[in-house]
């Protein structure tokens, strides 16, 4: 099974840091047990015959499942299969592993499925990535991205030399490959990621050509370290349900002269090729498409917990109540429209695949950096001090005081151990050392959420808008001409 393999394959000699030591092995350690038998379960959906046209597709020719995330969508059917597959993961993981690597395949997918346009960049690129999409594709390679750089000083940048020779730049260049030093901010799943995708979100200018590159770095490369924050995990599966399984990793990199070979660098020393590259639509279209539909699974996870956190202690009848579990429901909704809006809307590009509409999909990133914190909000708001009435082991329903645990835990209509357990549940959203890394996710994954929605505007047909309020007033100075054009 390749989940098993997937498991085997981190054995390679990798440099992970956890707690002062490096970690030899990462599935023995319990910081990364319960999170890589989830992955386990998910790469095992593909050897299932009963389960694996839900996340894979046939490659053609061949009797071999690929995970959907691989999929150039050449038809509006294609583009739906990825996003079944995506949803089919988030939908086992209630949307709480974010990088399962279907979001970083997606954009490698992307730089393939464009690598005739991309190629005009550097004749190199297209033969670069066709070679890595395969291998990653037909080895199930576990993928995540590391692009934002150290967070330093942000108000100097590459002109501040301090800056300059701590962000990720190439030393030295050889037959072999270029060299490169520096650090990346965060990378999640790091230590159990094959390769990372690296690049930046720095505005070059054209002489910083040693920061401009694109590249595919291998997780055992010599002199790459992988530092992991504290670890979330607890083993303790009923008191913590989510930290027992879905602790996905973040890490910072640090690359210690580490060589990247030729074959892994898709671009180098032309800033305004990797900026090219960065916004290409194809690509930011396929990858974004997997954010939005993972962040359905999560809110409704929230939503159906806040349900049954109102039932349980029987506050459903009251208005202001009912106010906020709708405003639950239409938040999934509003997402769910946008999704399926954004596929209705798919079109061809220059090479016939099929992209979602990426205004539609970036309204739906936006908005979740705002949903979910207002969702956690309207759990805290309707549980109250319920959350912390929770006794510290469930253990205790089983022990000397159980008549009175069953008595004073007692639910509307819910036995005790039954709403103890959900208010546990409930925490590890709101309160857990998880949880609050999750709302510090939903804000700022996909990058400053106040450039996010800056971006919007920016991005926007400007006159469209403006255009009319114009016309009101020309019209109104010429005496108020109201008929209808
Ligand atoms: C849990 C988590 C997981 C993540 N995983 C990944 C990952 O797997 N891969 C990856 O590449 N990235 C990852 N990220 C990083 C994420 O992309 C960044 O957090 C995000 O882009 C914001 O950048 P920053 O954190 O450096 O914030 P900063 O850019 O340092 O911003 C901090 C604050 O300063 C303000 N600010 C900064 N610069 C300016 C300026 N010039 N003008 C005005 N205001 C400014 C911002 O608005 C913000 O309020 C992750 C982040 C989190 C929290």
């Amino acid at each position: 099974m390749r989940g098993d393999k997937f498991i085997a394959s981190l054995d390679d000699g990798r440099s992970v840091w956890l707690e002062g030591s490096r970690i030899k092995h990462i599935a023995g350690h319990p910081a990364f047990a319960g999170t890589l038998q989830t992955i386990k379960s998910l790469f095992d959906m593909l050897d299932a015959p009963d389960l694996r046209e839900q996340v894979g597709y046939e490659l053609p020719g061949t009797s071999c499942y690929a995970h959907s995330s691989f999929l150039v969508p050449y038809t509006l059917k294609e583009l739906k299969k990825r996003s079944t597959a995506f949803s089919r993961w988030s939908a086992e993981t209630h949307g709480m592993m974010s990088r399962l690597s279907d979001y970083a395949r997606s954009i490698v997918t992307g730089w393939y499925a464009a690598r005739e346009e991309l190629g005009q960049l550097d004749p190199a690129f297209k033969d670069k990535i066709a070679a890595y999409y395969e291998q990653a594709r037909d080895n199930d390679l576990f993928l995540t991205t590391a692009i934002i750089d150290p967070q330093i000083d942000r108000s100097s940048g590459l002109e501040d030399e301090r800056i300059a020779e701590r962000f990720l730049h190439v030393v030295r260049e050889s037959s072999e490959g270029i060299v490169v030093r520096g650090a990346k901010m965060i990378a999640t799943g790091a230590p159990y990621s094959h390769d990372f995708i690296i690049f930046s979100f720095l505005q070059f200018e054209s002489t910083q050509r040693k920061h401009a590159h694109v590249l595919i770095v291998p997780a055992d490369s010599a002199g790459l370290h992988i530092v992991c924050r504290e670890s979330f995990a607890d083993s303790r599966e009923r008191n913590h349900p989510l930290s027992a399984r879905y602790d996905e990793m973040d890490a910072v990199l640090f690359f210690d002269d580490v060589l990247i070979p030729w074959e892994r660098v898709l671009l180098y020393g032309d800033p305004e090729k990797v900026l090219a590259l960065r916004a290409n639509e194809t690509v930011n279209g396929l990858a974004f498409h997997q954010n939005a539909v993972r962040f359905v699974a999560k809110l409704e996870f929230v939503t159906g917990i806040t349900f049954a956190v109102a039932d349980s202690i029987g506050v459903t009848g009251f208005l202001h109540i009912q106010e906020k579990l709708g405003e639950l429901l239409i938040q999934a909704d509003v997402i769910k429209a946008l999704i399926a809006s954004a596929e209705a809307r798919a079109s061809p590009d220059g090479a016939g695949v099929y992209v979602p509409d990426l205004n539609l999909i970036e309204t739906a990133r936006n908005l979740g950096t705002r949903y979910y914190p207002r969702a956690i909000e309207i759990l805290q708001q309707i549980g109250g001090g319920g959350f912390v009435q929770t006794p510290s082991d469930v253990e205790d329903f089983y022990g000397p005081i159980s008549g009175l645990m069953h008595r004073y835990f007692e639910g509307a209509n819910v036995s005790a151990e039954k709403k103890v357990e959900l208010f546990k549940l409930a925490w590890e959203l709101i309160g857990s050392p998880l949880g609050a890394r999750h709302q510090l996710y939903e804000r700022f994954y996909a990058g400053d959420p106040v450039r996010g929605l800056a971006n919007h505007y920016l991005r926007s047909n400007k006159e469209a808008w403006t255009e009319p309020i114009w016309r009101l007033l020309q019209d109104n100075s010429k005496g108020g001409d109201r008929k209808v054009k």
